[in-house]
C-alpha cells in the first residue's frame, strides 16, 4: 500500500493560496472522491511521487508523452536550446520546420500557425471559421471537448431548443446561443441543426476520435457524413486534433479515417510536454489570418524557442520509425487484451475501447457511442477501480470519462504487469 503524506501536506498547503489546490480542475480528483498526488519527477514509463512511490503511467500528462518522461534526446534538445535564448518574439528556424513538419504529415494542412494551447488553437480556429463563411454559429458536439474558451462551454438546451445554454457562470447566454450543440454518432442531429440554421452554421468542430468522454469511435461514414453536409452547406469543418494528432498516426484520425477537413486544431504531443498549441488547414482560409490578412491573432510566446526544440525533436523521433504507431499499437493491444480477460475472468460487466495507443475502461455491457451512453457507465466502479491500481502502483486518469495514453517507453514488462495489478484490483471489485 503506498503512502502519499507528503502528498496530503502539500495539497493542504497549495489549498490556501491556489483555488481547489490545482491549476486545472480535472487534478484534484474530486470525482474519485480523494486527494491528488503530488510528483516530483518521470523516467520513461514510470513517474514518481513525493513520497517516493513508484508508478507505471498512464495519463502521459494527458497526452503529451507520448515519447515517455525525460527521453534523452528531448531533454538535451531544451537544455541546448535552454542556452541560446528561451524567447526572441521573433522568428526563428525551428518554427519553420515545424510548420513543414506538420504540413508534410497532414495533407489537408496547407498553412498552420503556433499557439501556446489546445484552447487557443480551437478558439482562434472558430474566429477564422466566423470570419470565411462570414457566420457566427458553430455546432459541437455534446461530451467533445475543445479547451475552455467560452464558446465551447455549452451544452445542449432542453427540449425543442436548438441553442446552446451555457455550462458554466461567465459564459454569457449571447455568447452561446451562437453555438449548437449535436450529438455524436448521430447524424440525424447535424441534420436537424442544419434544417434550422444552415445559412447562419460557419463551422462543425469535432473531435473525429472522441477521447474526453472516455473514448469513443467515430461509426463508420459518421465522419464522412459530417464532411458532406459541410461542403452541401459552405460550412467548415474542423477536426480537433489537439489529442489524435500524431497520436493514433502521424497524420492523425484524419489519416486514419480518410477525411479532408477544411481546418484541424493541433496541440499536445506537439510540444513535447511544453505549453504548444496549433492550427491549420486549407491556404485560402489560412491567408486570412493578420498580417496576411484580416483576422486578428496573435502572442507573445507563440511559436515559443523552448516549445519548438521539445516538440520538434519529439517529432523527429517518431518521424524516424516508420513502425513508431504500429509497435505503440500493438503494445496497447497486449494491454487491452490482458485487461480484457481479466474482465473476463471476473466476469464484471465492462470493457476496453481502444484505437492506436489511447483507450478506455467502460465498465458497461452496452455499447458506448456517444456521451449519453458513456455516462450510463458506473462511474463508482472505476472510482473503485481507480484506487486500488494507484494503490498498486499504477496511475490511471483520475476520471472516468478520460482515456489512457501509452508511450513509447512502456515495454512489454510493464504491460504484463499492469495487466497481473489490474487482475488484483479486478478481483476485489468482483467481490465486493
Ligand atoms: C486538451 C484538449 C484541448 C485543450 O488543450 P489545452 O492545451 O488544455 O488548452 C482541446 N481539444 C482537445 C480535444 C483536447 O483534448
Amino acid at each position: 500500500m503506498n503512502q502519499h503524506d507528503n502528498s496530503q501536506k502539500l495539497f493542504t498547503r497549495a489549498q490556501k493560496t491556489i483555488p481547489g489546490g490545482v491549476n486545472s480542475p480535472v487534478r484534484a480528483f474530486k470525482s474519485m472522491g480523494g486527494n491528488p498526488v503530488f510528483f516530483k519527477s518521470g523516467k520513461g514509463p514510470f513517474l514518481y511521487d513525493v513520497d517516493g512511490n513508484e508508478y507505471i503511467d498512464y495519463v502521459s500528462s494527458w497526452g503529451p508523452l507520448i515519447l515517455g518522461y525525460c527521453h534523452p534526446r528531448v531533454v538535451a534538445a531544451i537544455q541546448k536550446q535552454a542556452e541560446k535564448a528561451s524567447s526572441f518574439g521573433a522568428p526563428t528556424e525551428m518554427e519553420v520546420e515545424m510548420a513543414e513538419l506538420i504540413c508534410q504529415w497532414f495533407p489537408s494542412i496547407e498553412m498552420v500557425r503556433m499557439v501556446n494551447s489546445g484552447t487557443e488553437a480551437t478558439m482562434s480556429a472558430i474566429r477564422l471559421a466566423r470570419a470565411y463563411t462570414k457566420r457566427n454559429k458553430i455546432v459541437k458536439f455534446a461530451g467533445c471537448y475543445h479547451g475552455h474558451a467560452d464558446s465551447f462551454l455549452i451544452q445542449a438546451g432542453s427540449g425543442a431548443m436548438t441553442l446552446g445554454i451555457p455550462n458554466s457562470p461567465g459564459v454569457c447566454q449571447s455568447v452561446a446561443a451562437d453555438t449548437l450543440i449535436a450529438r455524436y454518432n448521430d447524424f440525424a442531429s447535424i441534420v436537424k441543426l442544419f434544417d434550422a440554421h444552415a445559412q447562419d452554421i460557419a463551422a462543425i468542430i469535432v473531435e473525429p476520435i472522441l477521447g474526453n468522454a472516455g473514448v469513443v469511435l467515430p461509426k463508420e461514414g459518421f465522419l464522412q457524413q459530417l464532411r458532406d453536409i459541410t461542403k452541401k452547406h459552405g460550412a467548415l469543418l474542423i477536426f480537433d486534433e489537439v489529442i489524435t494528432g500524431f497520436r493514433v498516426a502521424k497524420g492523425g484520425a484524419q489519416e486514419l479515417y480518410k477525411i479532408a477537413p477544411d481546418l484541424t486544431t493541433l496541440g499536445k504531443i506537439i510540444g513535447g510536454g511544453l505549453p504548444v498549441g496549433a492550427y491549420g488547414g486549407r491556404r485560402d482560409i489560412m491567408q486570412m489570418i493578420a498580417p496576411l490578412g484580416p483576422v486578428y491573432q496573435a502572442g507573445t510566446l507563440s511559436g515559443n524557442p523552448l516549445a519548438m526544440s521539445a516538440g520538434l525533436e519529439t517529432l523527429r523521433i517518431i518521424a524516424e520509425d516508420k513502425e513508431f504507431h504500429k509497435k505503440l499499437e500493438t503494445k496497447t493491444a497486449r494491454l487491452c487484451a490482458g485487461i480484457q480477460k481479466n474482465l473476463d475472468k471476473f466476469k464484471i460487466p465492462a470493457a476496453t475501447v481502444r484505437v492506436g495507443s489511447m483507450g478506455c475502461l467502460f465498465f458497461t455491457s452496452q455499447p458506448v457511442t456517444d456521451y449519453e451512453s458513456a455516462c450510463q457507465a458506473d462511474a463508482g466502479r472505476y472510482k473503485e477501480y481507480f484506487w486500488h491500481m494507484l494503490n498498486l502502483g499504477i496511475y490511471l486518469a483520475p476520471s472516468q470519462y478520460e482515456a489512457f495514453f501509452l508511450s513509447a517507453a512502456h515495454g512489454d514488462a510493464e504491460i504484463d504487469k499492469t495487466i497481473a495489478i489490474s487482475a488484483q484490483a479486478l478481483e476485489k471489485i468482483a467481490k465486493k
